[in-house]
């Protein structure tokens, strides 16, 4: 073998390991939060030789403002964050969605509930698994409104999370068995994410603190689907001094890419990269290049902190 195909094949292979993956929903343009968790994702992928691949998470089209999913596109563009390969929108992919419940179906893991709202409130939020014994077969037979849930005993995960540590969770007593396909017929967030990380061969995940909680779901799903297990790694969501979440309110605000230099670089401080020696009225490509080579995922914080340099 000569040493030029000996480098294609090391390049393939450092491809091969390391797949990232930014997936908004698009229930509006992109703000700070979703800002943050594209650049952490795309400086992890990218200072790995990684891929770095965008998928619309489009599933609940009551919440999609029409146009919102092309916003992100030309933000993204804007901001010089040039995915790899094609967009996949999970629109498309209803049918796989659909294969993958009824292959947990096959193994007598699904029931359908009809429960309301209230009444697992009523209950402490946990699902208590009133409708176990309920067959889905009913979701067909009759015009009544259910949601299909995943049974969850036996259900101890932990994983090892790349800023977070070891995280654990018994999903049994946390939130109990969950929904996998809504009343409403659309299906949940959690069993479409598992699939398409899946589809997309996703190694790395990297996103925000808030679905650090839901990890341990997707992990159960992948188990019982015969899934591979990404790494996953979720840094902290914008915090207040006091560690409360900030939210819409705070950060909702449509980027404004004609700042596009200004928001890389506050997302990267964000994210713990020491940005004194960066060139802040850069291009955005420049400005993601030295991110990369400056990244490093061990640096960011645990917890969000909010210093003074808080506005563009
Ligand atoms: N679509 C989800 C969101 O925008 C993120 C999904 C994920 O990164 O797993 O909150
Ligand atoms: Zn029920």
């Amino acid at each position: 073998m000569t040493p030029i195909e000996k480098k294609t094949d090391l390049q393939c292979k450092d491809n091969l390991e390391y797949i990232g993956r930014f997936a908004p929903s698009p229930t509006g343009p992109l703000h700070f939060g979703s800002l943050v968790a594209a650049v952490a994702s795309y400086l992890d992928a990218k200072s790995n030789n990684g891929k770095w691949l965008v998928r619309i998470e489009d599933l609940d089209p009551p919440r999609e403002p029409s146009g919102a999913a092309d916003l992100i596109l030309c933000q993204l563009e804007a901001l010089g964050m040039h995915f790899d390969g094609e967009v996949l929108y999970q629109s498309t992919r209803l049918a796989a969605y659909e294969e993958a419940l009824a292959q947990l179906n096959g193994k007598g893991l699904c029931f359908a509930c009809n429960c309301t709202r209230g009444k697992i409130q009523s209950t402490g939020s946990v699902y208590d698994g009133h409708c176990r014994e309920q067959s889905i077969g009913l979701v067909n037979q009759t015009n009544n409104r259910f949601a299909i849930r995943l049974k969850t005993s036996e259900s101890n995960i932990s994983f090892e999370d790349k800023i977070q540590g070891m995280v654990q969770q018994n999903i049994q007593s946390a939130c109990g068995d969950f929904v996998i396909k809504r009343k409403d017929k659309l299906f949940a967030y959690q069993l479409a994410v598992v699939v398409d990380d899946a589809y997309q061969n996703i190694t790395h995940v990297v996103r925000g603190y808030d679905l650090l909680d839901s990890t341990p779901r997707q992990i159960y799903l992948q188990q019982k689907l015969g899934l591979p297990k990404p790494s996953y790694a979720h840094f902290p969501v914008a915090a207040d001094r006091s560690g409360e979440k900030l939210s819409k309110q705070h950060f909702a605000a449509s980027i404004d890419t004609n700042s596009a230099a200004e928001y890389l670089v506050l997302a990267m401080e964000f994210l713990g990269l020491d940005i004194s020696s960066a060139d802040k009225k850069a291009e955005p490509e420049n400005i993601l290049a030295w991110g990369v080579k400056h990244w490093d995922i061990q640096r960011v914080p645990k917890l969000a902190t909010i210093n003074g340099s808080w506005s563009v």
